[in-house]
């Protein structure tokens, strides 16, 4: 159905039911009571798994999205036509009981698995760690998670890094080296899993949700081919930028910058840097607990750095190259697409305030960048990338940040708060609505069914 064609049956039914109530029948009503106007805000995995669940029930249901393609944080870029490469999600993290799985094995869709076990880590002058510094590593890292597990049990929440700081003697030795270790694992092992910052994120609920279990498995195709399958037969508006939301009475009505939609029920499933960013308006204000949530939770950063070579110069049988830096998260984490999919494709990930600071650059500088460190470990001699892709989520309008994460201060309660609905007309869907699976793309699904749930309960 064409847009104009959808807002005519709504002018219709909304004139229908205000002009001609006496009119219409018991039968009618009852109809009208089941078949639902629904607007979905957001075609992302959580507005395309919502809109699907409630068109299978007979309403209408229109899915209003602000970019020119669906998606939103799943964006299978094609610029390289015999390698499609993921610039939001990449993998179904836990392929156990993960809904995605279930989808993926539907589409019959290839999957890639890679594995965090087989890595390579690099010092800082390049070298792969030596036995010693191996040693020294793990022992830092077992400190580190000790010290943050202690600290949960405190009663006063705190900053990571604050909790973690202590763990540096500034007299000993090996001080260079011992805060080089810290920093990385702070860097690989937590912002670059929970994408925010060590001196934001919470020592008490970083970590607060759960995994599935199983290998983690990239998309051969890329993970299009989930939210093209989630959207098939679903009315979708692209290039709609919801302005406000005017939910005080009935009809909603959601004001885009070229349209106006009318609907029974809204489903909000707008990331949290966007509603943080208070650029869509909701008339009347939303309630404060549910601006708390908003304000409370924190909107991480994740980006990536795709570098194409003509020929690979690195390892062949590993699939995660790293690099214990001299700077705190500076190019600590690198995927070899050799292993997995036999291409020379090495995709560099910052996260959190470097992450964030980068954006600022130019395509160049990242680049010289990230080659940088390369040149570092592989030698001078390395040859140039051929091509590149990079991302920069926290600029990005319709995103604001890469994945949620909870803050000193913020408690999983806040998530609840978020994903709470308002009245019977207004719901709330999207992967920072989600206790137990924030910042993932299975989080953002079962959030949408969750939502569904609600709204046609
Ligand atoms: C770099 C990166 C790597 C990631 N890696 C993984 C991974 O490997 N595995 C994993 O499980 N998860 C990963 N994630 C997280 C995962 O991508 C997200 O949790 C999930 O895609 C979020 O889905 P969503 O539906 O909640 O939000 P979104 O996909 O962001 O959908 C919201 C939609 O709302 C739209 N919108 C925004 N503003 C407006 C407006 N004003 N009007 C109308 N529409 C608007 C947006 O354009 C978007 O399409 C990653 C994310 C990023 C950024």
């Amino acid at each position: 159905m064409q847009r104009r064609d959808f807002l005519k049956v709504l002018s219709v039914l909304l004139l229908h039911w205000s002009t001609e109530e006496q009119q219409i029948t018991a039968v009618d009503a009852a109809r009208a009571q089941r078949n639902k106007r629904i607007v979905v805000i957001g075609a992302g995995l959580a507005g395309l798994a919502a809109a699907q669940q409630l068109q299978a029930k007979g309403h209408q249901v229109v899915v209003i999205e602000a970019r020119n393609r669906i998606g939103g944080r799943i964006w299978t870029s094609t610029k390289w036509p015999d390698m499609p490469l993921d610039l939001g999600a990449s993998w179904i993290h836990g392929i156990k009981g993960n809904p995605l799985t279930a989808l993926a094995d539907t589409v019959r869709a290839k999957r890639l698995p890679t594995s965090y076990d087989n890595y390579i880590t690099y010092n800082s002058t390049g070298k792969p760690l030596s036995s010693a510094e191996e040693k020294r590593l793990e022992e830092i890292r077992t400190q580190l998670f000790d010290t943050l597990q202690k600290a949960q049990n405190n009663d006063k929440d705190d900053s990571i890094r604050h909790v973690v700081e202590p763990l540096l003697a500034k007299n000993e030795p090996s001080y260079l080296q011992t805060c080089r270790f810290l920093n990385f694992i702070l860097s690989s092992d937590i912002e670059q899993e929970y994408s925010g910052s060590a001196h934001r994120l919470s020592t008490q609920w970083y970590d607060s949700g759960k995994e599935f279990s199983g290998d983690d498995v990239l998309f051969a195709n890329g993970y299009r081919v989930i939210t093209e399958y989630l959207a098939r037969n679903l009315h979708v508006e692209l290039g709609q930028v919801v302005q406000t939301i005017d939910w005080g009475q009935s009809p909603v009505r959601i004001v885009t910058r070229t349209t106006t939609f009318l609907a029974d029920q809204v489903l909000v499933t707008l990331p949290l840097g966007v509603l943080q960013s208070g650029k869509v308006h909701f008339v009347p204000a939303l309630p404060s607990t549910k601006q708390a949530a908003i304000t409370g939770l924190g909107m991480g950063v994740l980006n990536k750095c795709y570098l194409r070579f003509a020929k690979a110069f690195w390892p062949a049988n590993v699939d995660w190259l790293e690099y214990i830096p001299v700077m705190h998260g500076e190019w600590v984490e690198w995927v070899s697409f050799l292993r997995a999919a036999n291409m020379p494709i090495l995709l560099g990930f910052n996260a959190a305030d470097y992450g964030r600071e980068i954006e600022a650059w130019s395509d160049q500088r990242i680049v010289a960048r990230a080659m940088q460190t390369l040149k570092t470990i592989y030698g001078p001699g390395i040859p140039e990338p051929i091509d590149y892709q990079i991302t920069r989520w926290a600029a990005d309008p319709f995103a604001a940040g890469s994945y949620s994460f909870n803050p000193v201060g913020a408690s999983p309660a806040l998530r609840k708060d978020l994903a709470k609905p308002l009245g019977k007309q207004l719901f709330f869907a999207g992967e920072a609505t989600e206790q137990d699976y924030f910042g993932t793309a299975h989080g953002a699904y079962l959030s949408g069914l969750r939502a569904a749930r609600e709204m046609l309960a």
